[in-house]
């Protein structure tokens, strides 16, 4: 019968490779047009992916089902059926790899507001000032120009509700802060964080920011962001201060 790989990100594409390459027919169930996922909405990660993707599309093993978004799943070991956009697929296996959403604690910092994006959200940002004449960094909500940009880190985790440390943003944020102030200098960029993640070059970039760019990290715990008057206020809690 087969193996369902539900999700064509990164995840679902290495999974049904391996599958389909130890002999096994795998059907690769992704609800978007394209596989890809998260990384192909970056850049550098989507050529890195590109390869691959064309592998899935000629493997003799691979049955790739795209614009097919798995509806619900019945059976046990050995004996599965999955309802996919209407139609019946059966299985005796299947991997789960539908990526992540946005944590619902977001939504206190003023998710949903235009000027209150996802990192993911962020690099499209970039790109289109890349794409603008201008070549300016606009907001989202009335296409003004970016003055003061805030990073709050540890978003859905080191919480109550999720202890662990993803141990992604200190060094993501880091590296879009230097960008920021590589391109737009005079733009003032804020970074609340809890503790400082970074190790080898990434901590010398921390320095560098700091000492070199004015890059202003408060070690602080943000409770809400507040929309004010068409501007964002952050509120937070000086862990060092009190
Ligand atoms: C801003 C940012 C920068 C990053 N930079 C890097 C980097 O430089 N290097 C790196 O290695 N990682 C990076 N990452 C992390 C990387 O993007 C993720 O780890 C990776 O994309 C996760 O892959 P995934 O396959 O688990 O999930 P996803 O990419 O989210 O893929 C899940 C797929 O499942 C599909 N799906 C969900 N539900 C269903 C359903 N019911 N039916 C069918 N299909 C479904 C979705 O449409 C999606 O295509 C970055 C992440 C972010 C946010």
């Amino acid at each position: 019968m087969g193996i369902a790989v539900v999700g064509g990100g990164v995840a679902g594409i290495t999974a049904a490779l391996d599958l389909a390459d130890a002999g096994y027919k795998v059907y690769l169930i992704e609800k978007n047009a394209e596989l890809g996922g998260k990384m192909a909405e970056l850049a550098e990660c989507k050529t890195g992916l590109s390869p691959y993707v064309v592998k899935v599309k000629n493997h003799p093993n691979i049955e790739l089902m795209l614009s097919s978004e798995l509806e619900s799943l019945s059976g046990s070991a050995g004996n599965f059926k999955l309802k996919v956009s209407g139609k019946e697929v059966e299985v005796e296996s299947v991997v789960l790899a539908p990526g992540y959403d946005i944590p619902e604690i977001a939504k206190s910092y003023g998710f949903g507001n235009p000027d209150v994006v996802t990192s993911l959200d962020f690099e499209g940002i970039l790109r289109a000032a890349t794409a603008s004449e201008t070549g300016e960094l606009l907001r989202p909500s009335d296409g003004k120009r970016v003055k003061r940009i805030g990073f709050i880190q540890c978003v859905g985790s080191r919480c109550q509700e999720n202890e662990i440390c993803s141990t992604a943003c200190c060094a993501y944020t880091a590296k879009e802060a230097w960008v920021i102030k590589e391109r737009f200098p005079d733009l003032e960029v804020y970074i609340f964080y809890m503790d400082i993640r970074v190790f080898g070059k990434d901590e010398e970039l921390v320095a560098e920011l700091k000492e070199k760019y004015g890059v202003k990290y408060i070690r602080s715990r943000v409770p809400e962001v507040i929309p004010e008057d068409g501007a964002l206020t952050v509120k937070y809690e000086n862990l060092e201060k009190g």
